[in-house]
């Protein structure tokens, strides 16, 4: 699949990685949270991951 230059990951399990580089292959992701009220960086999910099967 074809690297989405500006949507750089490094979820080597995602479905929609690329696995050559550190990239998503993507158009387009959605970021959300997993928190009430995030603070910090582990606050946030890549809610577009899809496990590699
Ligand atoms: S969908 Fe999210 S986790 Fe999966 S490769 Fe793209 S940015 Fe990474």
């Amino acid at each position: 699949m074809e690297k989405n230059p500006s949507i750089k990951c490094s979820i080597k399990n995602c479905r929609y990685h690329n696995q050559n580089e550190n990239y998503c292959t993507l158009e387009q992701i959605k970021v959300g949270t997993h928190e009430a009220h995030p603070k910090k960086i582990e606050c946030t999910d890549c809610e577009s991951f899809v496990l590699n099967s």
